[in-house]
């Protein structure tokens, strides 16, 4: 016989993190009857309910069922109680991302009072390079070149090392969550895990799990937009680079920045850039104008990211608009926010809610490798 001693502590943290219901279900059992993207023999939520109503956090943590749960809030608007399901998962989530970033970065990340100085390490990292690298003059140099306020080479220095720190903290995570599901489920495998990995990207491409979502449902068209908005503009900003270092090195001599409107790169950054803020747009004004029953609640932590994502794709296109029209002053000034956002998402994104990919890829992997789920 075990007994089970509960934690308030932990239950506490749940209701402070957005599942402030929590303690209103009465286990009736709705809510896994309701979720349709629920594993048969492993039915969701209502058991993890019941662990973050004792507050049992070993059973909380490495539970691939979090991960699986899309927050549709399917369950929330069925809950008879009031108890609000989807959003206590999504509570535990956040316990999560706390739990398993890199050196326990997660909870700066969680903090707004830290906010000033998380932006304040890329503000002062990024006036350095300007210091440092600018052109004497570059404000009134015609065209209008970014590279003579920031050259490539300085920017590199700083975001070569501090992606590669994001790079091992993402994996340090995957690795620590990937531990604590096979110390829940063990490790045998029915299906290799290179094919796991194909299931799971297709998965996510398509975004099957979440066009099942109901109540939630047009949330699917809008975070696929996103999705792929945002995807759009990470491989502009890489192919950019990429340019950049094959004319220097001699490789080759591909066109130098700025591309002109028509090149194939800047019409790639350009819809994805519209594609993102599409996405955006929808969520950010279904959640301001749905009851959270229906879209879910929102936490620091969710907006955070949110915010951070809008403006960085936000003073990008600012900065491209003030450049293509000639004014130097908030061109420059723009793109010098710009930079300060990208370093923001890109090297915090193993510690912010950006993180929920890894996550929830390294979850949905782990379930793929099994023919009966966890
Ligand atoms: S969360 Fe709501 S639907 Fe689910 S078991 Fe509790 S009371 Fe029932
Ligand atoms: S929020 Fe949606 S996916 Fe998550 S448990 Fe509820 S019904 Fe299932």
């Amino acid at each position: 016989m075990s007994v089970i001693q509960p934690d308030i502590g932990v239950s506490l943290r749940v209701m402070e993190k957005g599942g402030d219901s929590l303690q209103k279900c009465f286990q009736c059992g709705n809510c896994s009857a309701i979720c349709d993207v629920t594993p048969d023999d492993d039915p969701f939520p209502r058991r993890e309910m019941l662990y973050a109503q004792w507050g049992q956090k070993e059973k909380l943590l490495g539970n691939v069922n979090v991960w699986l749960c899309h927050q549709c809030n399917d369950c929330s608007f069925h809950c008879p109680g009031g108890a609000n399901p989807g959003d206590v998962m999504a509570a535990v989530r956040n316990l999560s991302f706390q739990h398993y970033s890199y050196l326990g970065f997660g909870r700066y990340l969680s903090d707004p009072k830290l906010a000033p100085l998380l932006l304040a390490i890329p503000a002062v990292l990024i006036a350095l390079v300007v210091a440092v690298g600018s052109l004497p003059g570059f404000m009134s140099m015609k065209p209008i070149v970014f590279s003579n306020m920031a050259p490539v080479m300085a920017i590199d220095l700083i975001f070569i090392p501090a992606m590669v720190f994001a790079v091992v903290a993402g994996l340090a995570g995957i690795i620590a969550i990937w531990r604590d599901f096979t110390a829940h489920y063990g490790d045998e495998r029915d299906v290799a895990l290179i094919k796991a990995v194909w299931l799971t990207l297709l998965g996510v491409l398509r975004h099957d799990k979440m066009k099942k979502c109901v109540v939630n449902a047009p949330r699917t068209n809008a975070h696929l937009l996103l999705f792929y908005g945002f995807f759009a503009l990470l491989a502009t900003t890489t192919l950019v680079a990429l340019m950049h270092w094959i004319n220097l090195l001699g490789i080759a001599s591909v066109a130098e920045t700025p591309l002109p409107l028509s090149h194939p790169v800047k019409v790639l950054g350009n819809i994805g850039a519209i594609t993102a803020l599409s996405g955006i747009y929808i969520i950010v004004t279904r959640r301001l104008t749905l009851n959270a029953k229906q879209v879910g609640g929102t936490l620091y932590y969710d907006s955070f990211f949110g915010v951070v994502l809008f403006l960085t794709i936000a003073t990008g296109i600012l900065a491209e608009l003030f450049r293509l029209v000639d004014y130097s002053f908030p061109a420059f000034a723009i793109y010098y926010v710009h930079l300060v956002f990208v370093f923001t998402l890109l090297v915090y994104a193993p510690f912010s809610k950006f993180a929920h990919m890894l996550y929830r890829a390294t979850a949905l992997t782990f379930t793929n490798t099994r023919k009966r789920k966890p």
